[in-house]
Parts: structure tokens; sequence; C-alpha cells
């Protein structure tokens, strides 16, 4: 990167530190026996439908967020978790009180396990507690899928041989928060903090165990028009499909407090994506994978004005056809959807960086 994008990049990330602020030390103290969240869902599993179940562990969260990089621009994750990480007892706790969710559902059934931060970190889950939470897994039939959400850097031979041979022939995946694959883009748009090759490496580790890869495409991070946003999602779906990913998970920016993006959006310099671009991204999706793998979509606060959103009258039916496709892959659901809004955001999408170089 060159010195002109690095000062670049060192002042987004001295503003997300700002954001930030005092957020942290002031987060509430949470209950260290019980999840940030869980919740059941229909899903997506391989090539059929089921349920899964979303397990967010409150621990300390990210460590890219809690460093001196000061955490990804968007992503306010971090107040989710707790000031003190819990213990082994403490997490698994968490864990089974979560897995509960399951009591009454049949197959098959997905369980995917996020923390505010990396569940393949070792700081932030002890391996042996990571462990005990797979063995149980692992002891249900009706389980057929597993999701654990990790950043690169803790995506290990030695971890995966264990998680490999503790979920047996189970299929696995590793989330993974691409968001772009311009180094550009993911460095000075959203402080990553890791490189194109770094994710490369991991899909490349995780293949060796059989395991695959869900990479996470964000839409629409701060400093880029719709229109940019819009390409720099589609090539960055490219570049993971070349790469043999296993799952496209498409993320619209959704706008989180305490965050860079979030003082953008109070200043009117930032909106979140629109519904349209949602639907264009994943047709494009859709497209290029030829039905080989799945690609999922599930806006957060769609239809808000923190979440991508339209005109306010075609937001539900959008967000409706969004859902249905990311279950059953039909892209139909998403060709027939219409409101006079589409011209504006075609306007929006012509027009937009035209506009901002007269006008700024
Ligand atoms: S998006 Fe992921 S890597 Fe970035 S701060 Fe949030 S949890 Fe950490
Ligand atoms: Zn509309």
């Amino acid at each position: 990167m060159d010195t002109l994008s690095e000062q670049i990049r060192n002042a987004v990330k001295q503003a997300s530190i700002r954001a930030r602020g005092e957020s942290i030390v002031e987060r509430p103290s949470k209950s260290l026996t019980r999840p940030s969240a869980a919740w059941t869902s229909p899903s997506r599993i391989g090539s059929i439908q089921g349920t899964a179940l979303s397990i967010v562990l409150s621990s300390i969260g990210c460590a890219h967020a809690r460093s001196s990089e000061g955490g990804c621009t968007m992503c306010s994750y971090l107040l989710d978790g707790t000031d003190k990480n819990p213990t082994e007892e403490e997490f698994l706790l968490q864990f089974q009180s979560a897995m509960s969710k399951l009591d009454k559902h049949t197959a098959p059934l997905s369980v995917k396990i996020y923390t505010s931060g990396s569940f393949l970190d070792s700081d932030e889950i002890p391996a042996s507690t990571r462990n005990q939470m797979l063995e149980s897994i692992s002891n249900d039939d009706r389980i057929k899928e597993v999701v654990l959400e990790s950043r690169p850097e803790y995506v290990t031979d030695s971890v995966l041989t264990e998680v490999r041979r503790i979920l047996g022939d189970r299929r696995v995946e590793l989330g993974i928060g691409l968001e772009s694959s311009s180094d550009i883009v993911r460095s000075v748009c959203i402080n990553k903090n890791f490189n194109f090759r770094s994710f490369a490496d991991s899909v490349n580790t995780a293949k060796r165990y059989g395991i695959g890869t869900r990479a996470y495409v964000l839409l629409k991070p701060p400093f880029l028009t719709e229109r940019s946003a819009l390409l720099d999602a589609q090539n960055t779906i490219n570049d993971a499909l070349a790469l043999g990913v296993s799952t496209i998970s498409l993320n619209p920016v959704n706008v989180q407090r305490s965050t860079l993006v979030e003082d953008l959006w109070e200043k009117g310099k930032f909106r979140p994506p629109w519904l349209w671009s949602v639907v264009e991204v994943l047709r494009h999706a859709h497209r290029i994978a030829e039905g080989t793998i799945n690609i999922v979509c599930d806006p957060v606060a769609a239809g808000k004005s923190r979440g991508a959103h339209n005109c306010g009258k075609c937001d539900a039916p959008i967000l409706d056809a969004i859902r249905r496709f990311s279950l059953d892959q039909d892209v139909r659901s998403l060709e027939s959807l219409a409101c006079d809004c589409r011209l504006l955001w075609l306007h929006v999408l012509e027009h937009e960086d035209i506009s901002l170089q007269t006008h700024t």
C-alpha cells in the first residue's frame, strides 16, 4: 500500500477508535452464564432446508476490536461482550442454555456459533471449552451442519485437526468476514487488518480438512458510493468463488452504535445500501455460482433507516423475497420485484459519483 493510502488508513483507524470512545468501558455488565443471544430460524443446510440455531456466546470479544487497531468501522459486536472472560463452566452454561432451544426441533439442524469475536481464538474461548461444546454437538445426530465464526489468523492446522476429529463427517463451515477482496477497500474503508492472502490461506487450510468457508461479503462499507459498493461486492463474490468458498453470505452494512459508520450516518455522510443493490448483487452471485454453492443474505435492520432500505413501500416484499431466495435458492423470487423507487436507485447509481466529484 502506498504512503497516501497508509495515511488515509491511519486516519480511519484513529476515527474508528474515537467513535468507539468510552463505549467499551461503559458497556453494561452482562450475565456470564447466559449467551448474548440465541435463536432458531429456517435455514439452508447444504442442498436442503432445515432449522438453524444461532448462538452468540458472551465473551470478552474480538481481539482486533480490543486492540489499539480499533476494530472495524461498522462493527460494535464488542459491546455485546463481557468485561471479563467467563470461566469454562460459565461458557458451558451459556452453551447449554442456547442448545436447549433445539429440544423440540427435528433434523436436519444446523448450529452456528458466534462470539463477539472469533470462536477459534483460544484466548477468547479456551481450546478445552471449545472442544467440549463441539463434543456436545457431535453427540446429537440431528445436527448435520456446524458453522464456526473466526478471523483468518486463528484458522490453523492444529485447531482444525481437533474440529474435524470431534465433528466427524458433519458438514462444517468457517464463517470468515472477508468483506471485500480489495485490500484497499478492506483496509481503508473497513479497517479490517488482514489481507486477501490471509483469507485465501484460511480457505485452503480448511479445504485440507474437508471444511468449507462461508465468506461474509460486506455491501457498502463507508466512503464508497452506491455504485462502487455494488461493483466491489460483485468483484468480491467473483474472487471468493474462484478461491472455492462453500457459501457466500451477503451482509449489507447496518448502522451500529459507537462506530465510525454511525458517526458518518449521523452527519448525513452515510446511507446504508438500497435493497435494490442487495437484490442486484444476489442475482449476480446466483448467475456466476450456477447453483454450485449457496448464496444467503439476512439483512439486519432492513427497511429501517439504520439498515438496507428502499422507499418504505416496497421494503417488506423485497425483504421477503431475499429471505425466500436464501432458503430455496430460486432466483425467480428476485426477478419480478417492482416499485417506482427503482428508477431513483438507478439514478443514484448513474449520478452519485459525478455529483460527489462536482460538489465536494
Ligand atoms: S467485524 Fe469481526 S473482526 Fe471486525 S471488529 Fe467486528 S468482530 Fe472484530
Ligand atoms: Zn420502493
